[in-house]
C-alpha cells in the first residue's frame, strides 16, 4: 500500500454554471443581473486552490487522480430512478432548477456526475485498500441534496453515494463529520435510520436550510437513533468553539462508534471572510481539526480517512483554508503562509460571548469531560 494519499480532481466540475444569479438569488424581477461574479458558487475557490498547489509544491505530495464519472448503479443505491431521470431530462433542455436553490445550466447532470465520482473514486481506493487517505474536491456539492430532490446548490448527494459504495466494498461501519458551516441536512435524511452510519454535522444554527434544521434534538429514527449529532452553534462563534465541540462531543462520539472509514464534508464556508455565513474560523482552525481527525482515523479506524471539499465561497480565502487541510492530510508543510491568519485571529468573539457559547456546549446531551 502506498502511503501518499490521492487527490481527486476533475477539470470539468470547474465548468458547471448555475445559471444567471446574484449570490443566491436568479436574476430576474428586483433582482438585476450582476455586472460581474454572479452566483456565489463560483469555481473561483476551487480553482485557485488547485493553482496554489501547483505553486507551493504540494501537488506532488498527493497522487493526482480524474475519477470517472458515478455511474448510475452507484447513485441508485441512494437515488430513485425517477429523480434522476427528471435531472437528467431538464439538464439535457439546457438546465433550470428542481429546487428554487439548486439551479443549473447545460451540462449539469454530466458534471454533477462527475463531481460524486471525484467522491466516488476517493472513498474506493481506501475502502479497496490501495492506500489509507484520500482527497476528493467536488462541485457541485452534494451534502444538501436528498435522495428524491436537491437542495443548496446541491444536485446528487456525493458523500452519501460514496458511503453506500465502501460498504458495498466490505466497510461496513461508516462516519460522515460535516464541518461545512451549513447543516448536512440531506447526508443527515440518507442515514436518519440507519444505525450502521454515524453522521455528525458541526454547523452555525439556522443558517441553511433556514430555521429548525440541524437542531440537538434531531438523533436519529428506529435503529438509528442515537446515531445522528448535530452540533449547532451560535453566529459569530470561532476558533474556540469549535476547538471545544471537537474535543468535547465529536471525537469522543467518533472514537465510541469507531467506523471502519471516517470521511469528513470539508466545507470552508465557516471562515471568517465567507459570504454565506457568520463564523470566524481561520486556516489553523481547519489544521487543527484534521489533525484531531487523522489522529482519531488512525487510532480506530485503520487510519482511513477521505476528507471531501464541498462549500465554501470566499475566493481570496478558501484555498488558503483547504491548503491547511491538505498540508495535515500529507503531513507535509510547505513555505505557504496563511496571509489572513493574524487579522482572523484579532476577529476571535470576545470573553462573554466564549463563555456563553461554552456553558451551552456543556448542555449538550454528547459533551464527554
Ligand atoms: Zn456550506
Amino acid at each position: 500500500m502506498t502511503q501518499r494519499p490521492s487527490f481527486h480532481f476533475h477539470e470539468r466540475c470547474l465548468w458547471f454554471s448555475t445559471g444567471q444569479s446574484a449570490l443566491v438569488i436568479p436574476v430576474g424581477g428586483w433582482m438585476q443581473p450582476p455586472a460581474a461574479g454572479g452566483h456565489a458558487d463560483s469555481p473561483e475557490p476551487k480553482r485557485r486552490l488547485w493553482s496554489l498547489m501547483q505553486v507551493s509544491g504540494l501537488a506532488a505530495a498527493y497522487d493526482m487522480q480524474a475519477s470517472p464519472p458515478a455511474p448510475r448503479a452507484a447513485l441508485l443505491r441512494i437515488h430513485s430512478e425517477d429523480y434522476l431521470s427528471r435531472f437528467q431530462a431538464l439538464s439535457a433542455a439546457g438546465g433550470g432548477a428542481l429546487h428554487p436553490t439548486a439551479p443549473f445550466g447545460p451540462d449539469a447532470w454530466e458534471i454533477a456526475c462527475l463531481s460524486a465520482g471525484q467522491v466516488l473514486g476517493a472513498v474506493t481506493e481506501v475502502a479497496e485498500g490501495r492506500r489509507t487517505r484520500a482527497y476528493a474536491v467536488s462541485r457541485p456539492s452534494g451534502h444538501h441534496c436528498l435522495p428524491e430532490m436537491p437542495m443548496g446548490f446541491c444536485l446528487l448527494a456525493n458523500v452519501a453515494v460514496a458511503v453506500r459504495a465502501a460498504q458495498a466494498a466490505g466497510l461496513h461501519r461508516i462516519a460522515v463529520l460535516d464541518w461545512d458551516v451549513h447543516h448536512g441536512n440531506g447526508t443527515e435524511a440518507c442515514f436518519y435510520d440507519d444505525p450502521s452510519v454515524l453522521t455528525v454535522s458541526i454547523h452555525q444554527e439556522g443558517c441553511f436550510p433556514p430555521g429548525q434544521a440541524g437542531a440537538v434534538a434531531d438523533t436519529g429514527r428506529g435503529a438509528g437513533v442515537g446515531y445522528n449529532l448535530n452540533i449547532p452553534l451560535w453566529p459569530g462563534a470561532g476558533h474556540e468553539s469549535y476547538m471545544a465541540a471537537m474535543d468535547h462531543i465529536v471525537l469522543p462520539a467518533l472514537w465510541d462508534f469507531a467506523p471502519d472509514l471516517l470521511i469528513v464534508v470539508n466545507g470552508l464556508d465557516a471562515n471568517a471572510v465567507d459570504p454565506l455565513a457568520r463564523m470566524l474560523l481561520h486556516s489553523d482552525s481547519f489544521r487543527a481539526m484534521t489533525r484531531k481527525v487523522a489522529t482519531l482515523a488512525e487510532e480506530v479506524s485503520g487510519g482511513r480517512l477521505v476528507i471531501v471539499q464541498e462549500g465554501g465561497y470566499a475566493e481570496a480565502y478558501v484555498p488558503f483554508c483547504a491548503h491547511a487541510v491538505l498540508e495535515e492530510l500529507a503531513g507535509q508543510r510547505t513555505a505557504v503562509e496563511d496571509p489572513f491568519l493574524d487579522l482572523v485571529r484579532q476577529q476571535q468573539p470576545g470573553p462573554g460571548f466564549q463563555a456563553a457559547q461554552l456553558d451551552e456546549l456543556r448542555r449538550h446531551p454528547r459533551w464527554r469531560v
